[in-house]
């Protein structure tokens, strides 16, 4: 079985409330063996921090998603300073932030990611990044004030798009739409970015893949989107995964491989 890791997930969520436990053993059972859940509102930073102290598997990111930008203020930045100075063994990264154009307040939305890149710059964490219809603006912003890496979440754009990017150090999440064939641009730019560069993840409980549109997402899925991208970059399964799990465990600084640089399981 392949070694995988969610590196994007958002199983802290209410509608997994009733299942959570089973979702993530349903995970495990699939190769799934570490999740990156990460913060979206301040709102949900402390209940996302106890689901996080039951499950060892899981790791975690604090942040203020666009998503939720009427819920958001300036002070929360101090909360979110304040919380990443506690330094939480399993808290690695800042996120999700980003820029959404189609939500409300772009003004609020782009002072929040700037003063949100800084704070992970400062703390020395990756930035998990959410993007719409924004690339192009986020972009610079990243170059400016972002930390020294980060993942541009659910990445979808064109090859030179993405390589802007990697040209930074920043890795991209590859999740359900490389499943849909009619994501041409998409599909083709993730078959020639680095190797290097990419990590799986799910977006649960949104982002379906191929198949399973309307319902909701679990992190056992993310083999699934394995597979699709073994197919897209003509790779063996057991090579590519070995692969994605040092790409995942180097994005979030975790246990780093064996020291004889072979990933085992
Ligand atoms: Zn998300």
């Amino acid at each position: 079985m392949n070694k995988l890791y969610d590196t994007h997930c958002h199983i802290d969520f209410k509608v997994f409330n009733n299942d959570r436990g089973p979702v993530v053993k349903n995970a495990s059972e699939a190769g799934v063996e570490r999740f990156m859940v990460p913060g979206v509102s301040a709102e949900q930073w402390p209940r996302l921090q106890q689901h996080v102290e039951q499950f060892p598997s899981w790791r975690f990111a604090l942040g203020l998603h666009p998503w939720f930008i009427k819920q958001h203020n300036r002070h929360q930045l101090s909360e979110l300073e304040q919380a990443l100075s506690n330094q939480h063994k399993r808290l690695r990264a800042v996120g999700e932030i980003g820029l959404d154009a189609t939500c409300d307040n772009a003004d609020l939305q782009r002072e929040l990611f700037i003063e949100q890149l800084k704070l992970a710059k400062q703390f020395r964490l990756p930035a998990i990044i959410h993007h719409r219809k924004t690339l192009e603006t986020t972009h610079p912003l990243v170059k400016q004030y972002g930390p020294e890496s980060g993942v541009i979440h659910a990445f979808s754009g064109s090859y030179e798009q993405a390589m802007k990017f990697v040209d930074c150090g920043y890795k991209l999440g590859v999740g359900g739409v490389i499943t849909y064939p009619r994501a041409q641009k998409t599909r083709q730019a993730i078959a020639k970015v680095p190797l290097s560069a990419l990590v799986l993840e799910t977006d649960s409980p949104d982002m379906p893949i191929c198949g399973h549109q309307g319902e909701r997402n679990e992190p056992a899925r993310v083999a699934k989107v394995l597979e699709a991208l073994a197919d897209l970059r003509e790779m063996s399964k057991d090579s590519l995964s070995e692969v994605l799990w040092k790409n995942s465990c180097e994005l979030f600084n975790d246990a780093p491989p064996a020291s004889n640089g072979h990933v085992s399981g």
